[in-house]
């Protein structure tokens, strides 16, 4: 097998008797198509069943505040909001101990809504302002994808709208964005298509060959799609099946793992 590090721009090698594949269907079809295994011409029944679910897309708006401000106006601790304005949920998250800084997940949305932040997404960044946690020339964490200027007003107006004027919602000190959509993921979750058997899909694609020890495994092809539980049921599947695992004792071995 051939890898590629992303970050050493280094391509190495190695050799394995088994392969798990523990990803979802973008994912897979990002990899290389052209083998013995993928190859689409002559292997029609894997390129059909990888097509037999939906990538469903989701995004995530995050934004810090230097103050849990749902303490004092909505005397919440934590919890969420909904509305069917775009930002659809909001939550309020932890509170840091040392300083106060808080975490809001401004909005939590999925399907349709997702086009309208994807629109927000170019143009400045919103640039994280200084705190007693941000220094100057520091405002820019690199794990995380800032979010524009534009995605922060619009998500605050909404926020604002859903609380009401009542409720003073103050200006973030920083900012931060995940689109599930985009590679490797293809989606947050995902959804069979109609017209699929998925009690033949789902044991197909653990073990697509018969012939080659190469497991497909996650939530994608599971019964459980949308929950990490899926992707364990399919793990303690591949598990039972090929690799003589015996049902453990604290799980009821009646416990359905999908088809
Ligand atoms: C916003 C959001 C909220 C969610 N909330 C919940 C929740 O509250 N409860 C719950 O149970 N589930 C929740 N889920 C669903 C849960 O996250 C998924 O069901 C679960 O992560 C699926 O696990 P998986 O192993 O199938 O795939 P993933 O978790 O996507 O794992 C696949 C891994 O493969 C890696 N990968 C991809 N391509 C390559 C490659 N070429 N080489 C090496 N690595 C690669 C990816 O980086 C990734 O780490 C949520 C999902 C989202 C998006």
């Amino acid at each position: 097998m051939k890898f590629f590090n992303i970050d050493a721009e280094e391509y190495y090698e190695v050799e394995a008797q088994d392969i798990i594949l523990a990803m979802p269907k973008r994912s897979l079809e990002l990899l290389d198509q052209n083998n013995f295994f993928f190859n689409q011409d002559k292997n029609s029944k894997l390129q059909k069943n990888l097509d037999s679910v939906i990538a469903e897309p989701s995004y995530k708006i995050l934004l810090g505040f230097t103050e849990p401000w749902w303490e004092k106006t909505l005397k919440a601790q934590a919890g969420e909001s909904i509305t069917d304005l775009p930002m659809r949920q909001c939550y309020y998250f932890g509170v840091d101990p040392k300083n106060s800084h808080s975490l809001f997940l401004a909005s939590y949305n999925d399907m349709r809504t997702v086009s309208f932040w994807q629109a927000l997404e170019e143009g400045k960044k919103f640039e994280s302002k200084e705190t007693q946690l941000v220094k100057a020339g520091n405002r820019n964490y690199p794990d995380y994808e800032h979010a524009s200027e534009l995605m922060v007003k619009e998500v605050l107006s909404q926020v604002r709208e859903l609380h009401g004027a009542s409720i003073e919602v103050p200006e973030p000190y920083t900012s931060g964005f995940k689109n599930w959509t985009d590679d490797p993921y293809g989606g947050g979750y995902h959804a069979w298509r109609d017209k699929y058997k998925v009690w033949e899909v789902m044991p197909y694609m653990r073990q697509p060959d018969k012939n080659e020890d190469i497991f497909i495994l996650g939530e994608a092809y599971s019964d459980q799609q949308g929950w990490v539980e899926g992707a364990l049921c399919v793990a303690e599947h591949i598990m039972r099946e090929h690799y003589e695992l015996e049902c453990p004792e604290w799980l009821d071995k009646d416990y359905y793992l999908g088809w």
